[in-house]
């Protein structure tokens, strides 16, 4: 089935035309400064040149028609009918407590998708225009949502609620929801493929490393924790976001500097994390760069970043009950064997022995990176976020379901 895989931001939309027949991505590509005079739009059809349009994109609406017009265009596109996109699925972000699975978007799910927009005000909105859109460009279409908490929201109540009065999560629904979901889900997935066992026998830590940041702890192929919570702030340092830290110190710096709620908000989710402890960059790569030029923030900030993460193994190896595998994904977990390396560094008492001159030599692909010896496998697996949401897609529609989990 070939499907249509949009990730809708405010100022931007990503995309994947995906066969899921042989799992191919047909043409992928992103429409940046939606709502500007200059957006751009780059398009990269497999095996051919990728090209890059620029014009006037007023909306989320226009940028689908300019998606889809690409997707037909003689020379660089990859279909001679609309009717060949044979349906849409839409990352959405926040699914709050009302979705555990991937699903069909119905006139009821898309009132459940706006009842859910306080939850993320940011993310939601984009996600309900572009299924608007998607709907009025293809109506021949199903849209199916799939959410990047939907994995984590049966989590047990002792790992979601927070300390504070019981009646807030009652009435405000505060509670740590959890985000990266679908990447959690396809990596432990992989790993349970990779190590030949049933994921229902398996505990896996999976490690998603990118700008955003989030650990998961899988038991038998289930989210029982995970380190984001109410909101994609929580958990690990990460590129811009603080991450965990004493509530008390945002109302001390609130204070004390005169922030309005929304400055706040900025500081600990945009200037915040590796480029405030570093001052040099939030992206990996120039940070690593970074400290081997000496640069003594820079490695603080990278110690810090790695050390949260080491902690986190830890204390979901306790939460498991056990561990036999824990999974680099993401960006930096992918790519980022100093990462990998300053993680895995004496963990040997809870069994985790890091191949460290396989590591170094950065092999590509879904790799086992642990010593003979280690009883809990280091496993290197791409994400793949987008086949995710076209495989979930493609389930509903051929099974006619209103659901997959
Ligand atoms: P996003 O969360 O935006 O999807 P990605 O998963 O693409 O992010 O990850 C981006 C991060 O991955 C950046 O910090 C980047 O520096 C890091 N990264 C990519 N390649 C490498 C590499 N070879 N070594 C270290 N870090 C890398």
């Amino acid at each position: 089935m070939k499907i249509l895989v949009l990730n809708c931001g405010s100022s931007s939309i990503k995309y994947q035309f995906v066969e899921t027949k042989d799992k191919t991505t047909l043409a992928k590509g992103q429409v940046e400064r939606i709502g500007m005079s200059s957006a751009i739009l780059t398009h990269q059809p497999i095996n051919k040149d990728k090209i890059k349009i620029v014009g006037e994109i007023l909306d989320h609406s226009i940028a689908i028609e300019y998606v889809i017009a690409v997707l037909l265009s003689p020379n660089h596109g990859v279909i001679k009918d609309k009717n060949e996109i044979e349906a849409v699925g839409h990352r959405v972000i926040h699914g709050g407590e009302t979705f555990s699975g991937s699903v069909l978007i119905t006139d009821a799910v898309m009132k459940a998708l706006k009842d859910n927009i306080e939850l993320a005000p940011l993310h939601n909105p984009p996600s309900i225009k572009g299924i608007e859109a998607a709907k009025a460009h293809l109506p021949n279409a199903p849209q199916c949502g799939v959410f990047d908490t939907s994995f984590h929201v049966k989590m047990p109540p002792r790992a979601y609620l927070y300390g504070i009065p019981l009646e807030l999560y009652k009435r405000y629904k505060i509670r740590r929801y959890g985000f990266h979901g679908t990447s959690h889900r396809f990596v432990s997935q992989r790993a349970s493929a990779m190590l030949n066992k049933p994921i229902e026998k398996l505990k896996i830590i999976t490690c998603h490393l990118g700008n955003g940041s989030s650990i998961a702890a899988v038991d038998g192929g289930r989210s029982i924790d995970t380190t984001m919570g109410f909101t994609p702030l929580e958990g690990l340092v990460m590129g811009t976001r603080c991450g965990d830290m004493d509530p008390s110190v945002i109302l001390y710096i609130m204070a004390k500097e005169g922030l309005t709620q929304a400055e706040a908000n900025t500081l600990l989710n945009k200037h915040s994390g590796m480029i405030g402890l570093s001052g040099v960059s939030s992206d990996m790569r120039e940070l690593e760069d970074a400290v081997m030029a000496g640069d003594k923030k820079a490695k603080d900030a990278f110690d810090v970043f790695c050390y949260r993460i080491k902690k986190y193994v830890g204390a979901y190896t306790a939460a498991l009950g056990g561990l036999d595998a824990i999974v680099f994904t993401g960006g930096i977990g992918e790519n980022s064997e100093m990462v990998r390396q300053a993680v895995c560094k004496d963990m040997g008492y809870l069994g985790i022995e890091l191949n460290e001159e396989l590591n170094q030599s950065r092999p590509g692909g879904e790799v086992d990176l642990s010593t003979s010896n280690s009883k809990v496998k280091v496993l290197k697996i791409p994400t793949n976020e987008e086949l995710v949401i076209a495989l979930d897609t493609e389930e509903i529609v051929e099974k006619g379901l209103s659901e997959v989990k």
